[in-house]
């Protein structure tokens, strides 16, 4: 039993979003045992009743927080030439040329790269999207479950496919696909083997066709009844990315996006789904009414000039969103404060802004109208109307954003002992020096806005399920610059664009 003594606690609890100044948090190897002031742990402190006492009064300490969508080992691309100013389709056509070359070792030392740059900015469970498996070679999901057990991160690990290749109408070559026999087959081997169903969880496996461009409908419907004979599986996809999907879909299947989804029975609770940017009001709807979660993406979408997700309009529904920096070819980062920075900004851009500033539908207060999040946020009396804040045309909160990477992001996964530290919770929070100098004078104002609205610092300490895994700022596992170094040289021999 550990104790983090005498520091300032950012966390949901409740509806509300508290900073607690002189507290202390105790904890074992899996959860949080206790959270209160820190005079009540003073004597049992002095008695050294705890097997390590950390001193927190340098620190700010938030929980660790939840990435829902990302593709490890695209940082073997990124900044790739070719693909720095296309938009999707293009941007991956480009992409599907060096990824055709992956093999076990370079997905291994990508996937550690970006897990590590997750962990240094303050991220303890990453969902990893990982569908690109070409033909004849050598890539197995081991390569990402290795890399996340020597560096320490909670896992969401989906296994992802593409079975539509460019003779059949799809997007990718035929050599990245696989059938959809080997890919089911694969599903069941790796749930057999390293899904864990617990509270706790360190490891689970997700299953994720990749989007209806380079999946086969019947894929899409096998996966969702594969993943329903089994306990606690989700179910991930990418869509209503960019309007060449809708147009692609509409063409071959005669649909949009989401209804496509629903004819394949592939929404609900155990749903997530990444991007939702083009999205009618029946189709919000329709996600808000089978209670599917959405990853928001903005880094990701604006670098492709996709959109920007209507997040507000998808929260004041009551839907479960969450948010993920996405791929790092395509973000080309793995700072998850810094999304929630992008969140915040892209939602108040004018494009964005609820329907009511247009003298339409008026939009609740995104957070405090029920997102779905498990204890956390319920919906308030009227149906999360008639807060001050609800005027039409309110700016998104800046306790919002914190929320999205946290509470949002546990409640995308299903995962309620993640994304906040009261009592119970997870062991895993990021703890941010109060004398960084990208913090100054902000965190003396308001300690989440310093977070949320100042250029996001590297974390100094991180614990995952009580386990230190970051230290002064550095990554505990392996020296950080050996690793950049390797991937540099790797990169630089096998992924590097003309
Ligand atoms: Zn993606």
């Amino acid at each position: 039993m550990k104790i983090l003594h005498n520091t300032t606690v950012i966390t949901p609890s409740g509806h509300a979003l508290r900073t607690l100044h002189n507290h202390s948090l105790v904890f074992d190897d899996c959860r949080v045992l206790a959270l209160g002031p820190a005079t009540d742990f003073q004597p049992r402190v002095a008695a050294g009743e705890f097997d390590e006492a950390i001193a927190g009064e340098r620190h700010l300490v938030i929980p660790g927080l939840v990435n829902t969508h990302h593709h490890l080992y695209q940082s073997l691309t990124r900044c790739l030439p070719a693909a720095q100013n296309e938009r999707l389709f293009d941007w991956l056509l480009n992409l599907y040329e060096r990824w055709r070359h992956l093999d076990y070792e370079a997905v291994n030392i990508a996937a550690k790269v970006s897990i590590a740059e997750l962990l240094l900015h303050g991220c303890t469970t990453t969902s990893d999207h990982f569908y690109m498996f070409p033909r004849g070679g050598d890539v197995k999901m081991e390569a990402v479950l290795d890399a996340a057990e020597q560096l320490g991160i909670r896992l969401h690990l989906c296994r992802g496919a593409m079975t539509l290749g460019q003779s059949r109408g799809g997007l990718p070559p035929d050599d990245c696909c696989e059938n959809d026999q080997d890919v089911l087959a694969d599903c069941q081997r790796v749930l057999d083997a390293y899904h864990d169903t617990s509270d706790y969880a360190l490891r689970r496996i997700d299953l994720a066709p990749c989007s209806p461009f380079n999946c086969t409908r019947e894929l899409l419907r096998d996966t969702a009844a594969l993943a329903r004979e089994r306990d606690g599986v989700l179910l991930h996809t990418h869509l209503a990315e960019t309007l060449d999907e809708q147009r692609y879909c509409l063409e071959r299947y005669g649909c949009r996006p989401v209804r496509l989804l629903a004819d394949l029975d592939f929404l609900g609770p155990d749903v997530y789904l990444a991007h939702c940017i083009h999205l009618n009001d029946d189709e919000i709807g329709l996600l808000a009414k089978t209670n599917t979660g959405v990853s928001h993406n903005p880094t990701s979408n604006l670098r492709l000039g996709s959109g920007i997700a209507p997040i507000r309009e998808l929260l004041a529904a009551g839907v479960r969103v969450g948010l993920g920096v996405d791929g790092s070819s395509s973000n080309d980062g793995g700072n998850l404060l810094g999304e929630a920075r992008q969140a915040l900004l892209a939602a108040r851009t004018p494009a964005a802004m609820p329907k009511s500033t247009e003298g339409r539908v008026p939009c609740p207060s995104p957070l405090k109208a029920g997102a779905g999040m498990p204890g956390a946020m319920p919906k308030s009396a009227g149906g999360g109307r008639g807060h001050a804040s609800d005027d039409a045309g309110q700016l998104f909160p800046v306790a919002d954003a914190f929320k999205l990477a946290t509470v949002g992001g546990a409640a995308c996964l299903n995962r309620p002992v993640l994304g906040h530290l009261n009592p119970g919770a997870a062991a895993d929070f990021a703890m941010f020096r109060v004398d960084d100098i990208a913090l100054a004078g902000a965190i003396a104002q308001d300690p989440i806005a310093a977070l949320i609205l100042c250029a996001a610092p590297r974390a100094d300490r991180v614990y995952v399920a009580g386990r230190e895994v970051i230290h002064d700022g550095r990554i505990t596992a392996f020296d950080e610059s050996e690793l950049a170094n390797q991937m540099n040289e790797l990169v630089a021999a096998r992924f590097r664009g003309d």
